[in-house]
């Protein structure tokens, strides 16, 4: 079975969150299973790759030329779609995204002709379900919402120039919502199945609370709507092997923890005491805002170190927390190395997430025997088990990530936690098979 997959991002050669780990690592799962895999991405700049070829679209009523290059990463081959619209410094915030990835959509189409499946991960990639359907490739579709905060929309007027759709496919293809062409719509309602990376937020989003407007479409289509909780990389995420750290350690041998501990607080000249760490985009959805309400009472317990950027006044927010505070260290930006290290150095991690799809930092930290704490939402509530592999709260406010914290530093015998923490299995083992099944059951075998 030939799947292609097609996304935005993809570790290690783009990486914005937790989809480019799932595009890094579920397709080389998949292989082991069999399935023949390849990934399209856009050539972003900071991609050092050799070109192997071109492929013309139609866009904006021309013919353009993109041209292709090829990467390797664990035996799958990441075909990478050169436009110059993607050599820009980050991969998305940019006003003319939707355009962008139009036309990376409009060009990966004319790549297809091989698939048997293929598996469009969120808006970036919602159209090709509808091209599918529109007989522009013969595979069937999967799509992923990793997701649902952000949608793709735009004017109907552009999008009809740019992409030369017959504008009757305006209604009835699931492209229109609420005035605007919507891509996240469209993958949702095209796509032969539809799949949330955690069985809780694939309830979730069918409710106003948490379906970003999309609720009714998504009732709509719960028959072909379900969760598979992410998997990690666990060679890679891997406290026993990991390059990053101080010193390795595991269930067995579990020494290397404080080595680590130890090392973190002596990085940051933070003192001896219990450590959380936060990794993270600074958005809305993930709650920092909440970790900063509860800095004065969290620092009379532990230290707080912090790794993330985002929205500018949480970002100055822990700036000036750190200048007052002693017990607090904040490193601004993205640095794959020090993630490892709090990871493995911090006794806690918080995640006070509004609304988390499936969150992989929990599951890392686990695997790092360093507790979550983190509200009972969507991946979250689905992989921590409260008061045995970590701590869940249900409000999301202060109040809330407080009591969190203080189920934490009240608790007994935190080191029986972080052991079972520490066996969970979080691989793709399970979840690369339940995608198997859903492709065998698409194509009808
Ligand atoms: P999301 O995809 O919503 O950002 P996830 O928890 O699913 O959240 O995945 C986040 C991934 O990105 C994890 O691998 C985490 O370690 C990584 N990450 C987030 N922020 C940073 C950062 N500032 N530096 C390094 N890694 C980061």
């Amino acid at each position: 079975m030939k799947v292609a997959f097609v996304a935005s991002e993809a570790f290690p050669l783009a990486k914005v969150g937790g989809l480019a780990d799932v595009l890094g690592s579920l397709p080389v799962a998949l292989q082991k299973l069999g399935l023949q895999a390849t990934v399209y991405l856009p050539w972003y700049h900071t991609i050092w790759a050799p070109v192997v070829g071109q492929v013309s679209f139609r866009f904006e009523n021309q013919t353009e030329v993109a041209s292709l290059g090829l990467s390797e990463h664990n035996g799958v081959r990441y075909v990478l779609v050169g436009l110059g619209d993607f050599h820009r410094e980050n991969p998305y915030g940019y006003n003319d995204d939707f355009r962008r990835f139009l036309r990376f959509s409009l060009a990966v189409a004319e790549l297809l002709g091989e698939a048997d499946i293929v598996h469009a991960h969120d808006w970036q990639s919602g159209l090709l379900p509808l091209l599918g359907r529109l007989g522009w490739f013969r595979a069937k579709t999967v799509f992923t919402i990793h997701n649902l905060a952000y949608q793709g929309a735009w004017g109907a007027t552009d999008f009809f120039a740019w992409s030369g759709l017959p504008g009757q496919h305006y209604y009835g293809s699931g492209l229109e919502h609420r005035g605007l062409v919507n891509l996240m719509k469209a993958g949702i309602s095209n796509a032969h199945a539809v799949t949330t990376v955690s069985p809780s937020y694939a309830q979730e989003i069918m409710t106003p609370a948490f379906g970003e407007g999309l609720e009714g479409v998504l009732q709509a289509q719960a028959y072909k709507l379900r969760g598979i909780l992410n998997g990690l990389d666990t060679d890679y995420w891997n406290p026993a092997s990991d390059p990053y750290i101080a010193q390795n350690f595991n269930l067995d041998q579990p020494e290397g923890k404080q080595a680590c501990k130890e090392a973190l607080l002596q990085e940051f000249g933070l003192p001896n005491r219990p450590t959380v760490g936060v990794v993270s985009r600074f958005a809305q959805q993930k709650g920092i805002d909440l970790v900063l309400e509860v800095v004065p009472g969290l620092v009379q317990q532990a230290n707080l170190v912090v790794l993330g950027s985002g929205e500018k006044n949480l970002e100055n927010g822990f700036w000036q927390a750190q200048r007052r505070f002693p017990q607090i260290a904040y490193w601004r930006g993205y640095n794959e190395a020090l993630a490892h290290r709090i990871y493995a150095g911090c006794d806690a991690f918080l995640m006070p997430s509004r609304f988390e799809p499936c969150g992989l930092a929990q599951m890392i930290s686990m695997r790092y025997g360093t507790l979550p704490i983190a509200r009972a939402v969507g991946g979250l509530r689905d992989t921590i088990k409260h008061g045995d592999t970590g701590f869940l709260f249900e409000n999301a406010d202060g109040g809330g990530l407080a009591y969190g914290l203080q189920s934490w530093l009240g608790h007994p015998n935190p080191a029986s936690l972080r052991q079972r923490a520490m066996q969970q299995d979080f691989s793709w083992d399970v979840p690369a098979q339940q995608y198997l099944s859903l492709y065998r059951e698409v194509l009808g075998a």
